[in-house]
């Protein structure tokens, strides 16, 4: 059987349940839920793949309430094992992320894999993964500390954006560093000699990041906040915290860039005699390019007869999505709710047009075109010996 006509099949199974997808985008668009508590989402779509014929469906996977995880293995051979990630947390200003339709994405590009498996007798497993919390908490990241993502051949995510629509490539690795000044409080009139000053710490050591910015790459990027900055005018501040963030594109470039804004807050306790206790978190891991997989989602974008950015261009975001990549091959399609103009996401301008007219069509369109690039996979195991090849040599490099 031809890739073309099993892939017309998908279509119309998707175009059968058009209905009841948008039904659940606005659904999921009006019921905002922040991290890990997605309840009505997991419910509403767990449901739909119960209905509409999942056997295997299991909630609360990797230790988180919210998640889930729902498979077909039709012939009972498992490998090739392709994931389709769902996502459906929202911001405090409701889904002005769009990930109303990531999730809808995710269960129509499933349901139409799994019927043409069932059909034409696919070997292989198809593995949707409903990931909680991408906004803050990284469900991807708990997920892959569970093995979730251990026997995958590749992983396919959609995501929506505005400008012309196109594949993801790099994004920044992100790191967190929470620091803490320890002094000694005095009266700040009558015996400020006494004292300790840990506001005074933290002064030089923002400073001193002001002043090392020269010296760090440019593609760093450092931003900071003072938390606690003391209690009360008459009292030499005590305890100062502060939360740095920084970020890159390359691992390397990250850890060098992280030491040298520790050694600015060790140095500015040194100099005031306070001292400094740094709480170091990593972050999400930057998206990598996989040229193999962006020409497959490229090719059946085309056949969708949606217009595609040339190359893979990088953005400053970040997302869990990237920690997937660095294991497994993966594709991240962005799929534009505006084509005229590039706009933010986390706006109440995206949020609208996360419900949009466009975002019908949009939600219709990443559906198939998941699915699309899913059948590809099932079809072609020398495609994914080649994302492979691709990613064990990007792994190699010093930059990884
Ligand atoms: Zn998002």
């Amino acid at each position: 059987m031809e890739a073309v006509t099993i892939k017309k099949e998908a279509e119309q199974v998707i175009e059968q349940a058009e209905e009841e997808l948008l039904a659940i985008s606005r659904y999921i668009h009006e019921n905002p839920e922040l991290a890990f508590t997605e309840f009505k989402a997991q419910k509403v779509l767990t449901d739909f793949l119960a209905k509409h014929g999942f056997s295997k469906i299991e909630k609360g996977v990797s230790e988180m309430e919210t998640s889930f995880v729902a498979e077909c293995c039709p012939t009972g051979v498992k490998e090739p094992v392709i994931a389709i990630c769902g996502e459906y947390d929202a911001l405090p200003i409701g889904h002005a992320c769009g990930h109303n339709l990531i999730a809808v994405s995710s269960i129509g590009s499933a349901l139409a894999v799994k019927e043409v498996m069932e059909k034409h007798e696919l070997e292989g497993t198809l593995r949707l993964v409903g990931c909680p919390a991408e906004e803050s908490g990284g469900g991807k990241i708990i997920h892959i500390a569970h093995g979730v993502f251990d026997d995958v051949a590749i992983a396919l995510l959609m995501h929506p954006t505005s400008g012309v629509s196109r594949i993801a490539g790099k994004c920044k690795s992100e790191f967190e560093l929470d620091v803490t000044f320890t002094g000694k409080t005095a009266h700040a009139e009558a015996h400020p000699e006494d004292g300790i000053n840990a506001l005074d710490a933290m002064t030089l050591f923002f400073t001193a990041i002001g002043l090392v910015r020269q010296q760090l790459p440019k593609e760093i990027g450092v931003s900071y906040f003072l938390q606690e900055g003391g209690i009360s005018e008459c009292l030499i501040p005590e305890q100062t915290t502060a939360k740095c963030l920084i970020t890159s594109f390359g691992s390397l470039a990250l850890t060098n860039a992280v030491e040298k804004i520790k050694r600015c807050a060790e140095g500015a306790a040194i100099a005031t005699g306070c001292t400094c206790s740094i709480n170091e978190m990593p972050g999400y891991l930057g998206r990598i390019d996989n040229d193999v997989l962006e020409k497959v989602g490229k090719q059946n974008m085309a056949l969708l007869g949606e217009p595609v950015m040339a190359g893979a261009p990088a953005d400053n975001g970040a997302t869990d999505f990237g920690n997937v990549q660095r294991i497994v091959p993966g594709l991240n399609p962005y799929i534009s709710l505006l084509t005229e103009e590039k706009i933010s996401n986390h706006t109440e301008q995206f949020k609208q047009l996360a419900i949009s007219k466009r975002s019908e069509y949009v939600g219709i369109f990443s559906s198939k075109l998941l699915a699309y690039c899913a059948i590809d996979c099932l079809l072609d195991s020398q495609l994914i010996e080649d994302a492979w090849a691709e990613l064990r040599e990007r792994q190699q490099s010093p930059e990884f």
